[in-house]
């Protein structure tokens, strides 16, 4: 039986959906890389919960949007259990609600930095040290994408949606540059989901509100969403590369 510990790297995995994907994996056993950028309290709460559940836990603090950040963090974990086994590029944020003529240079710069320039890094990262022809043991990356990326979000934020759909086109590709060297690259598109993120725009209900309209009536929990990762990062989706899960109560 091969006992040895997966090692994952999960980007903003202080809260929200990146903390309850590291408490899942944790069940599993595995060796988490917890990344956070301002929240260490949080991001130690989530290291204590996957010691707690049976999984190994190593903080990395860094901006995702910053390069030597990025790759200080992938040394960090390969220092703590010897190499990376895979990446949840899941860091993201939001601004408040404006239509697109209302915003400034500096929030479109720092939206497009940390959700495109910060997932592009990382998965720059991963693919370096993953690839059978890097010397790596192949992988899988899950990018944690939006269905803001298919809906546009007109008046709410436009910039976000554009920064999901760079997103979804890196998985596309990236799948195809990656498949022939052992490394899976998939993304899943939540919907509305209960967490800090709706406050951080400005809108603390709208996955209450809004998620109340979906077909299923309600919003998702972050659970539900880690359940998707955590299924795309397994072999149960060992012949899955490319796809963009929706995980959105039908929106
Ligand atoms: P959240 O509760 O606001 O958590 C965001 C996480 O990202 C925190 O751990 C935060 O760290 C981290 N983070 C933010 N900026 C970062 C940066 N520059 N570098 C490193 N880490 C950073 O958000 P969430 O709802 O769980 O969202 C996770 C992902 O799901 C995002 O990509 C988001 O776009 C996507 N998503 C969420 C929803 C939803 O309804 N919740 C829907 C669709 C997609 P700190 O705690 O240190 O600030």
């Amino acid at each position: 039986m091969n006992t040895e510990r997966r090692v994952v790297l999960i980007t903003g995995a202080s809260r929200g959906i990146g903390r309850a994907t590291a408490c899942l994996l944790a069940e599993q056993g595995v060796a988490v890389g917890v990344n956070y950028v301002h929240e260490l309290a949080a991001a130690q709460e989530t290291a204590d919960d996957v010691e707690s559940k049976g999984g190994r836990a190593v903080l990395l603090p860094g901006d995702v949007a910053d390069e030597a950040a990025v790759v200080a963090m992938f040394d960090e974990l390969e220092t703590a259990f010897g190499r990376v086994d895979a990446l949840v590029n899941n860091a993201g944020i939001v601004g408040p609600s404006m239509p697109l003529a209302e915003m400034d240079t500096a929030r479109l710069r720092r939206m497009f930095d940390v959700n495109v320039l910060g997932a592009y890094l990382c998965a720059r990262e991963a693919a370096r040290r993953m690839s059978l022809d890097r010397g790596g043991r192949g992988g899988v990356i899950v990018n944690v994408s939006s269905a803001a990326s298919r809906l546009g979000s007109p008046n709410e934020y436009v910039d976000y949606a554009g920064s999901k759909g760079a997103v979804d086109t890196m998985t596309i590709g990236l799948a195809k540059e990656l498949g022939p060297r052992g490394v899976r690259v998939n993304a899943v598109r939540p919907g509305l989901i209960e967490t800090d993120i709706h406050a951080s725009g400005g809108q603390p209900q709208r996955a209450a509100v809004l998620g109340a309209q979906t077909p299923i009536g309600r919003p998702g929990h972050a659970d539900e969403v880690a359940q998707a990762i955590v299924w795309l990062l397994s072999d149960a989706a060992a012949y899955v590369t490319g796809a963009l899960l929706d995980v959105t109560g039908g929106r």
